[in-house]
């Protein structure tokens, strides 16, 4: 039998314990945390697989010898769209259409390069100029709330450490719950991000399939598939994240004792 004074105590040190955890970030280690935990992890193996596929593939020269930039004006050119720019922009892996300045703006590493990987890239940008063009309606919704989104990140950044502080301090609930709803907005745009991001893809490789002259062998066109699944992952594993960060704080409000 564990006498009541000795089980008192140690739930009083478990308690103590559980305010120095917390203060270091680490609890509470409940499901929420555990699946937040392991889709770090996996996220990071994600991104790992993806960064080293791209790597591999941007070593693989693209036998029709055209460049991601060449790749990207006949891809615009094929699908009658006249009015977008193919800039190059600085960084690494910064590829990314902007629908407000109709730019297809391409890293050095893909705009130069005449490998798989930067014709992979640059058709999977165009992709996204052929939705604007057709007014694709998971890009049109996920244009309209890109300045909802932005606001309710900054949000989330204040609310979501102060909010937990607040509740385990003073057990009002108030600012956490302002964080949750903001984080339930952030997790939302992360999943209507994923059907944008898979048609682009699939706009991209059905216009290299169909394209000898610019894709010319088998293997390349499965190289270049392989190369955009990968990157489609890290989106998938991206909102995952989300979500388990969502449930992770949402749970402090529904496990909160009165
Ligand atoms: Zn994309």
């Amino acid at each position: 039998m564990i006498p009541t004074q000795d089980f008192g105590l140690w739930t009083q040190d478990l308690t103590k314990m559980n305010h120095i955890a917390f203060i270091l970030g680490y609890i509470p280690i409940g499901p929420a945390w555990l699946l937040m935990i392991g889709i770090a992890i996996v996220s990071f193996i994600v991104q790992w697989r993806f960064k080293s596929k791209f790597n591999q593939y941007a070593q693989e020269p693209l036998s029709s010898g055209l460049s991601g930039q060449e790749v990207a004006e006949r891809m615009l050119r094929d699908n009658g769209i006249y009015d977008v720019q193919v800039v190059s922009v600085e960084g690494s892996l910064t590829d990314h259409y902007n629908p407000a300045t109709k730019t297809v703006n391409l890293s050095p590493d893909v705009f130069y390069s005449r490998s798989v990987a930067s014709a992979a890239v640059a058709a999977h940008e165009c992709g996204h100029a052929v939705q604007h063009a057709k007014a694709y309606a998971w890009l049109s919704l996920r244009t309209a709330i890109v300045p909802v989104i932005t606001v309710a990140s900054t949000i989330t950044q204040w609310t979501l450490f102060i909010g937990v502080m607040l509740l385990f301090f003073t057990n009002n609930p108030f600012v956490l719950a302002i964080g949750v709803a903001a984080l339930a907005l952030v997790t939302a745009f992360s999943f209507i991000t994923l059907p944008v991001e898979f048609d682009a893809s699939n706009r991209a490789l059905a216009w290299l399939n169909n394209n000898y002259s610019v894709m010319q062998t088998r293997q390349e066109h499965d190289e270049a598939k392989d190369a955009l699944w990968w990157a489609a992952m890290t989106y998938v594993v991206a909102a995952l994240g989300a979500l388990a960060t969502l449930l992770y704080y949402a749970s402090f409000l529904f496990n909160r004792r009165n």
